[in-house]
């Protein structure tokens, strides 16, 4: 086999995995390396999406959802079930197999691709040369016309809170416990914490999330995050603001947490302990002193808007670069990398990156928020629907939340749109979409939408951005 290929992808995350196949596709002679072993000792693509992140929370979140709908929520609708319990380990082992189904499934398509992947450790070296070094330790230099960096992040670790064992765990770690704990504590209600405190919630742990701003969710539109706040509330997440953790210390199997918030010193005692205070990027041991590539002063390799670094024909994407940690911000780089590496003129649409937390209700937002745009000094105008008016959503007795959308005051084109209710992810891509087409307000309200679907209330919003809205009243001009 040859060593030499048109592109080498350091990475095979979301970011390098699709960067991958995206070359492979337009013809570039593509190898793909990856370090990851999994828990059974198998080395496997996909990254931390596939492996720890996206996928396996979102297959607990779900796991977790029917178990408090069957505990809480059918009954409403007149089921009757005699004694709902829930078996940990078969939770677990199903997250398992359906990651095992997806980091299979990106093995296949490399095969199908002609993407040639390699199992160990990539550096880059000066000169566009890789050293790979297999899990045996054996090293081989691969020479590559173009390198695509995709090493991703890791879970930020805190002096006041060592991880231990599996008690004090990062998000990796939260997703393996084999039994509910008691009481469980988690620091940070970032989308992370917020995500993984309501799985177990729902399975009865009592959460308490530990928050150092003072702001509940201060990147989320304040009328969204007031909404979320009385939500979770309302579902008993103990979440307390302004309260930063200074220490832990373990005791027979229970983590005592001291935190400061404004009444001083506080203690709070939990049986498990979950770190969810931000990721940082990864980047050790992968670049060698003489490759060229720089950081900047945050830990990020230095890039620019089209992710190439200071080294022509060495670019860099994903989780590892400036700009939202997301799956989908890391792919589309990586397709437009691959691209660009082809001579096509691609690019990515940063202004329009959607951003979800998938609790329930799912909270997801795109654009500006009427503080940005406030501080920006424009004007606009908004509009909103309450799920609790829609009959979609009063059918299925899921009425939390509302969709707000933002548009220019002058042109009536969209500037942002929020949404916190059930299905938002899936709600704010319509208004993604039609803002990649410069869709103004009114654009929206005189298309047609299905009835009764959830989606009716993105279109009632758009029409109570003029005062047109049918199914509420409308703000008197
Ligand atoms: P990664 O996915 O981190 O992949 C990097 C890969 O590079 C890894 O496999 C690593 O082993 C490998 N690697 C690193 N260094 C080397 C080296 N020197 N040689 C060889 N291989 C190397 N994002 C969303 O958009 N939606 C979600 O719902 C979501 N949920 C999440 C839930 C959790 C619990 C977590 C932790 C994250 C979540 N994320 C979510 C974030 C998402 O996982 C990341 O944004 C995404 O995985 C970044 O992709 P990436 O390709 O840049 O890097
Ligand atoms: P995210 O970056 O979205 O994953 O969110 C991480 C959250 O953790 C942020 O909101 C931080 O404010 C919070 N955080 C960081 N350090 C601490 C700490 N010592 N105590 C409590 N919260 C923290």
């Amino acid at each position: 086999m040859s060593d030499k290929f048109d592109v080498v992808v350091i990475g095979g995350g979301p970011g390098g995995y699709v960067a991958a196949i995206r070359a492979a596709q337009l013809g570039l002679k593509t190898a793909c390396i990856d370090k990851y072993i999994n828990k059974n000792g198998k080395a496997t693509f996909g990254g931390t999406c596939l492996n720890v992140g996206c996928i396996p929370s979102k297959a607990l979140l779900d796991t977790s959802h029917k178990f408090h709908d069957a505990n809480e929520e059918f009954e409403t609708h007149g089921i009757s079930v005699k004694k709902v319990e829930i078996d940990v380990p078969r939770m677990i082992q199903r997250k398992d197999e359906v990651v095992d189904k997806l980091t299979f499934g990106v093995a296949g398509l490399f095969k199908s691709n002609g993407v040639t992947p390699f199992e160990g450790t990539g550096k880059l070296l000066a000169g566009k040369k890789v050293e790979f070094t297999d899990h045996s330790g054996k090293t081989t230099i691969l020479e590559a016309q173009n390198v695509i960096i995709a090493t991703g992040s890791v879970p930020v670790e805190i002096p006041p809170a060592p991880l231990k064992d599996d008690i004090i765990v990062d998000s990796t770690g939260a997703l393996e416990f084999q039994t509910t704990p008691k009481r469980l504590g988690v620091i940070g209600a970032g989308v992370i914490g917020l995500e993984l405190g309501s799985v177990w919630n729902r399975l009865g742990s009592e959460v308490i999330v530990l928050e150092a701003q003072d702001e509940f969710l201060s990147v989320v539109d304040r009328q969204i995050a007031r909404e979320a706040s009385k939500v979770f509330k309302k579902q008993g997440l103990d979440i307390r603001v302004g309260a930063r953790v200074t220490g832990t210390d373990i005791k027979r199997k229970q983590v005592t947490v001291s935190y400061t918030d404004k009444d001083g010193e506080q203690e709070v005692v939990v049986d498990k302990l979950i770190v969810a205070v931000g990721r940082r990027p990864y980047t050790e041991g992968l670049l060698s002193v003489d490759s060229g590539v720089s950081l900047d002063e945050r830990g990020f390799i230095f890039v620019n808007e089209q992710c190439a670094t200071d080294v022509p024909g060495v670019f860099a994407i994903g989780d590892v670069v400036r700009g939202p940690m997301l799956a989908h911000k890391a792919s589309e780089e990586g397709v437009m990398v691959a691209e660009r590496i082809a001579d096509q003129k691609a690019q990515v649409n940063y202004d329009l990156v959607p951003s979800v937390i998938y609790t329930h209700p799912e909270i997801s937002w795109v654009g500006k928020t009427e503080d940005e745009l406030k501080a920006a000094g424009e004007d606009y105008k908004t509009g909103f629907f309450p799920f609790s008016a829609s009959g979609r959503a009063l059918a299925a007795n899921d009425t939390d939340g509302m969709v707000k959308i933002i548009a220019d005051e002058k042109t009536d084109r969209i500037l942002g749109c929020h949404i916190i209710g059930p299905n938002a992810a899936d709600l704010c891509q319509q208004i993604l979409i039609s803002m990649e087409f410069g869709s103004t307000a009114e654009d929206i309200g005189l298309t047609m939408f299905p009835h009764p679907a959830l989606c009716e209330a993105v279109h009632e919003a758009a029409l109570a951005v003029n005062g047109h809205a049918i199914h509420k009243a409308n703000r008197r001009k």
